[in-house]
């Protein structure tokens, strides 16, 4: 399983650079009144017609996949990569809780085999864009001597409800996650169905403002949630519902990453992270109301940063970014 191990390190570096880059670039472009909600969160909600109503604003997202960096394509294949091309950006207009409407697919091609894999590549994005009713607008077509690369961006409207938001957690808040986590690298990681209809479910039905999709690890993703809100949280980790995948790595690793720490840690689970008022989220969790599961993983606090909770009460400091490392470190 070298790849499990190998692709969390090049992402925890490329994540470091990418945030130090989006603050600078945020300072750059500054405000703009055309932006409801700019760069930070999981997609852009662009002011697109009558302001009084939020059928007027569009819900934006992008995202890049390269050969190498992203995927391996001899492992992957240029079907599966197309599929999670879109994916992924289905999985983001989810994080806003918008209704996906049209997507641009762009892609630079190896010079050997263009017409195969471009052709294959859409054989895999376009049943998925048809299941969820993406019309694809355009895009466009290169071809280099270099490894393949696709960026998708993805158009979604949002409902009556208004956009979920990494920054609209409140203290006292329960925290849901949909699905199980951990161990994507086996398959879910390219084959995942984007929750679009859960967190539309959970927006427009149950009240929930507050969410994102869980990309980078469960620990990681809620401290970006927590921060962005201004918060603290605590996570019960004795709840996190480990997925059967993550179980199966770490018994064939048996010195590796324990299968919590993936939950926590492996990333590329594309599950529903949000809080709700414990109210909301006793309902939710006792109706169950979704074909994946929703489980409580613990609450949102005012004191800044994350911890960890065991099942006898004791607390300890949670470090995501040290939690990646040290699941690292013990990868032989
Ligand atoms: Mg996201």
């Amino acid at each position: 399983m070298r790849w499990g191990t190998w692709i969390p390190t090049v992402r925890v570096v490329a994540m470091s650079l990418e945030a130090e880059f989006v603050d600078w670039l945020k300072e750059q472009v500054g405000r703009h009144e055309a932006l409801c909600v700019g760069i930070g969160d999981d997609g852009a909600v662009v002011h697109w017609g009558d302001a009084d109503k939020h059928g007027g604003e569009a819900v934006v997202v992008a995202d890049l996949l390269a050969e190498g960096t992203h995927f391996v394509l001899d492992v992957l294949g240029p079907r599966r990569v197309g599929r999670k091309a879109l994916a992924v950006n289905l999985s983001d207009l989810a994080a806003m809780a918008a209704i996906p409407v049209a997507a641009t697919v762009s892609v630079l091609l190896p010079r050997m085999n263009a017409q195969w894999i471009a052709r294959e590549l859409f054989e895999g994005l376009l049943p998925l864009a048809r299941e969820f009713d993406v019309a694809i607008a355009g895009g466009d077509t290169n071809t280099w001597n270099g490894p393949l690369v696709i960026d998708v961006t993805a158009w979604g409207r949002l409902t009556p409800s208004g956009p979920l938001l990494r920054s609209a957690a409140q203290v006292g808040d329960r925290i849901l996650v949909t699905g199980r986590l951990g161990g994507s690298i086996l398959g879910r990681h390219a084959d995942f169905q984007p929750r679009i209809d859960e967190a539309l479910a959970l927006r427009t039905e149950y009240g929930i403002a507050a969410g994102m999709d869980i990309s980078d690890g469960l620990a990681l993703d809620l401290s970006r949630l927590a921060t962005a809100s201004g918060v603290g949280a605590i996570l019960d980790v004795d709840h996190v519902p480990v997925h059967d995948d993550a179980h199966r790595l770490s018994a064939d690793t048996s010195q590796g990453p324990s299968a919590l720490q993936r939950a926590l840690a492996d990333g590329e689970d594309f599950e529903l992270l949000v809080t709700a008022p414990p109210d909301v989220a006793a309902t939710l969790t006792a109706r169950s109301p979704f074909a994946v599961p929703l489980t409580d993983v613990g609450e949102i606090v005012a004191a800044a940063g994350l911890s960890e909770r065991r099942g006898d009460g004791s607390l300890r400091p949670l470090n995501p970014t040290g939690y990646l490392h040290e699941a690292e470190d013990r990868t032989p």
